[in-house]
């Protein structure tokens, strides 16, 4: 499966925000965008003008960049979101939401995303007592997520046992069993993702 490979703080330093991809170290001081607040490369700090398509491209960029997406999953995703009844935009963001990487992230059993597809692919995850390996399966209202058994005793998910998890509204989490529920989709006003989705339609609606 394709995937970024290059160095994740450039993309932060790139979007002028926080996409949060390297877990702890991203609330540490040594985050690379509180050292170097402005676009990586040698023209970075030139860089002030920017047009209505610069905005919506950049607004794009960060979307797929926050959810760990390349640009064809993120354009399949976006097309998938227009068929759909309701604003494309919300739609948009519902579908990555719910992505089952994102899901675990959200659940707290990884501490960045980047993780969390690493942990599904390796498969330790239930979805609803069956095996899902496949970081971009859609969870649905109802599903229980759970950690493996055989999985439950490795030093990463025992650590998480002793930790306090805070989660969004339309997710629950039993962090004894190691054991989260997909209670509701997402609304917008549960989705902290700072993305302009208006922005994005915008762009690709050209
Ligand atoms: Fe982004 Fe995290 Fe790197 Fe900071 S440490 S620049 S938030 S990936």
């Amino acid at each position: 499966m394709a995937r970024y490979t290059n160095a994740s703080c450039r993309l932060c330093r790139r979007e002028a925000q926080k996409l949060f991809l390297k877990g702890e170290r991203c609330y540490s001081p040594k985050c690379a965008l509180e050292k170097r607040n402005y676009p990586p490369g040698q023209h970075g700090l030139g860089r002030k003008k920017v047009s209505d398509y610069g905005l919506q491209l950049r607004e794009k960029q960060k979307a797929k960049r926050f959810y760990g997406l390349l640009e064809t999953q993120f354009r399949n995703t976006f097309d998938k979101a227009a068929k759909k009844k309701g604003l494309t935009g919300e739609n948009l963001l519902v579908m990555l939401e719910t992505r089952m990487d994102n899901v675990v992230f959200r659940m707290g059993f990884a501490s960045s995303r980047k993780e969390a597809r690493q942990l599904v692919m390796h498969g330790h995850f239930l979805v609803n007592g069956r095996k899902l390996d496949i970081p971009s399966a859609e969870v649905k209202p109802g599903s229980v997520v759970k950690v493996k058994a055989r999985s439950q005793s490795s030093p990463k998910f025992k650590e998480i046992k002793e930790m306090s998890i805070s989660v969004p509204a339309w997710i629950t989490v039993d962090v004894e069993k190691l054991e989260g529920n997909v209670i509701a989709l997402p609304r917008r006003e549960d989705i902290d993702t700072p993305i302009a989705e208006h922005l994005i339609v915008e762009l690709y609606s050209k």
